[in-house]
């Protein structure tokens, strides 16, 4: 710094730090704890700016202000300007969300620095012996001052290298925003030490502020666009600053029940205006509970045991949804699930509580709408179970590793096989044999059954291809689709393209479906169904006689096959009510020219009861389990 007056780049340093200012008091800011230690980085910084102007106002208006004054504006120059590195430490430790609790190690590294910097500068003020002044009123630095430049930038270093060793709460790309800010600093305080014609450091360091504020504290990061609520990234950095310093909360998740119905009654915009209620009630059910958007038809509200009861607050909940939600003379009704969990009991870290949170909700979904569950009364075990047979499906398709096994269906006029059905066989390294039973419906719900589907289908295709099957007495194979999957637009496409590649006639497929409750788009299903019919593939439908079976099902589709589900064929053996139902129904199916199987069959009088009660096929171990299929082909050489 010498004796003329340049303050453009102050100036423009100020202006900048006003506009920061500006920002943070007019914008919500993140409720956490390094918000407020980026606001008092700032206020440092400004006050930085101030003491650097007042130095050069000093020494160029030397005809009125003594150099004992320029002096001192120096020494706190030098003050605040390293206090703002230590404080810059403090704001990235911050964002790993540790706690410092127990954590002595991080304490002595903060510590040192802070202990040399309150020594230096207390000394300075007394001895001034950071900087000397000649007689022309240039400055020049001491051995001491490069030591303390050496400390901040140990700090600067310090806490920049503790955010990556936590890369997780803090993004990659923050980080890098962060050290490239960090770095453009050091490099201006270097530059500007060797060259002292323009002061320009402050500048230099403002805009590294600006940077800092749009990447890592504007609130645009924090707040859900559509409810502006506090969003699920922010959540989980709170929630991890809460555990780290043992502080007890509830979460309350409110899953909204049917909300795709609500979006598709009235509209995703209504939809949007409904959350949006839902959102700002949410945010007067507590004192002092804070709201996030957990999902996206999900909220959380985090509360306090000591501030807030959780009683109340669920009490409050459901009376709320007993009502309806207005909107421009729409009254709508809503109805939630709501989920309740507690730190530390249900959970000692944030995976293992969102993890339970997200099975109850599955579980509370099974369990019908507008309930209330607590996560500790939800079987963990079988949360487990289901987990790693969810990696074990990934697994297999990925991998490849699934097979597809035969069974034979017996043609009770033909007195031959002419048919078989595909079943899939999953074999996991750590879980062994899983059965379909099990694997199926979680493979529905992570949505891998499409993949895992089209992996059956190609297998059967190829072995309907490779071991000539027009050659045998089998006329087609029965292969199961998920409904999952025929509600997908590409369905029929995927499935003709693999008969395609391995030239196999419509004739040779029949594929089976159940009827299920989980139907959420029944056009493009049916469309599905027939174009696929046109083509000339028919279709089963499956375990017929179990759970849902609605007979606007079997008018809706054009069924060329109903099989009854082995249930009812076991029990209509067990006693006579089943057994003339049975009979009934099979005289019914039969009056509306559609083919029958009987799944199960097991014995020789359940052989010979449902011939002579009109099935037309037969399938169960009584001929054979479903086998590999080299095994497979065998039997249908040796039967042709
Ligand atoms: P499903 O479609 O009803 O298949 C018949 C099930 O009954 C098969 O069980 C078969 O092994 C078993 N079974 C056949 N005959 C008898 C018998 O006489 N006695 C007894 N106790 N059981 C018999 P599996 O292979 O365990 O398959 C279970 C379910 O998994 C299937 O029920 C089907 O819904 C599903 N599944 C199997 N493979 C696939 C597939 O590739 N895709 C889809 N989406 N689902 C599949
Ligand atoms: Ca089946
Ligand atoms: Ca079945």
């Amino acid at each position: 710094m010498d004796g003329v007056l340049d303050l453009h780049y102050d100036l423009a340093a100020m202006v900048i730090m006003a506009v920061i200012l500006l920002l943070l008091s007019t914008k919500k800011n993140i409720p956490v704890r390094r918000s407020y230690v980026f606001i008092i980085m700032c206020i440092v910084q400004v006050l930085v700016i101030v003491c650097s102007m007042g130095v050069q106002l000093c020494n160029s208006v030397d005809a009125f202000v003594s150099p004992e004054m320029s002096n001192r504006f120096f020494d706190l120059y030098f003050a605040f300007n390293f206090l703002s590195a230590l404080i810059f430490m403090y704001y990235m430790i911050l964002w790993s969300g540790r706690s410092m609790k127990n954590r002595t190690l991080t304490k002595i590294h903060m510590l040192i620095p802070v202990a040399i910097y309150t020594y230096m500068i207390i000394d300075n003020f007394i001895h001034h012996n950071l900087y000397t002044m000649s007689l022309d009123g240039r400055y020049s630095y001491t051995y001491r001052l490069q030591m303390l430049s050496a400390v901040a930038l140990y700090a600067m270093f310090y806490g920049i290298s503790y955010a990556i060793r936590y890369i997780d709460t803090i993004s990659y790309g923050k980080l890098t925003a962060i050290t490239i800010g960090g770095a453009a600093v050091v490099a201006g305080i270097i530059v500007q030490f060797h060259y002292d014609e323009t002061f320009f450091v402050n500048f230099v360091i403002a805009v590294a502020m600006l940077l800092l504020y749009e990447v890592a504290q504007h609130p645009l990061n924090i707040l859900d666009g559509s409810t502006q609520v506090l969003n699920r990234a922010i959540m989980e950095e709170m929630i991890k600053v809460d555990i780290s310093d043992e502080r007890e909360f509830e979460l309350i998740v409110l899953a909204m029940d049917d909300f795709k119905l609500i979006n598709k009654t009235y509209g995703i915009e209504i939809g949007d205006v409904m959350l949006m209620q839902v959102a700002s009630f949410l945010k007067t059910v507590s004192n002092r509970g804070k709201v996030f958007r957990y999902g996206s038809d999900q909220f959380a509200v985090q509360i306090r045991p000591g501030s807030d009861s959780l009683d109340d607050v669920l009490n409050n909940i459901t009376e709320r949804f007993r009502h309806p939600w207005i909107h421009e003379g729409n009254s709508i009704h809503l109805s939630a699930t709501t989920i309740c969990t507690s730190y530390p009991e249900d959970g000692t870290t944030l995976e293992s509580l969102v993890e339970v949170l997200d099975y109850t909700i599955l579980f509370a979904k099974k369990k019908g709408r507008g309930s209330v569950i607590y996560t500790r009364d939800v079987d963990l075990n079988a949360m487990r179970r289901e987990k790693a047979i969810e990696k074990a499906v990934d697994e297999a398709v990925k991998n490849d590793t699934l097979e597809v096994h035969y069974q034979p269906i017996y043609n009770t006029d033909k007195q031959c096989y002419t048919s078989a059905e595909a079943l899939v066989r999953m074999k996991d390294e750590n879980l062994g044999n899983i059965s379909p039973e099990l694997f199926i419906p979680i493979a529905e719900r992570t949505g891998r059954i499409v993949q895992l589907g089209t992996m059956v289908f190609e297998k059967v295709c190829r072995f309907i291809h490779e071991q000539n099957l027009a050659a045998s007495t089998i006329e087609y194979i029965e292969v199961n689709v998920s409904v999952v999957q025929c509600m997908r637009e590409d369905f029929v496409d995927t499935i003709l393209s693999i008969m395609e590649k391995y030239e196999v006639r419509p004739e040779q497929i029949n594929l089976e479906i159940t009827e299920t409750a989980e139907i959420s788009a029944l056009q493009i299903l049916q469309e599905n169904v027939e174009k696929l019919y046109e083509k000339g593939i028919t279709f089963s439908l499956d375990d017929y006689g179990s759970g849902y079976s609605t007979l606007g099902y079997i008018h809706q589709f054009p069924f060329r096959i109903i099989k009854l589900d082995k249930l009812m064929v076991w029990d209509a053996f067990e006693t006579e009510r089943a057994g003339t139902t049975l009979k009934y129904t099979v005289g019914m199916i039969k009056e509306l020219n559609i083919h029958i199987v009987a799944e199960g069959v097991e014995t020789e009088q359940q052989q010979n009861k449902l011939s002579s009660l009109g099935c037309d096929y037969l399938q169960g171990w009584y001929y054979s389990k479903a086998v590999p299929s080299e095994q497979f082909a065998t039997i249908i050489k040796k039967a042709s």
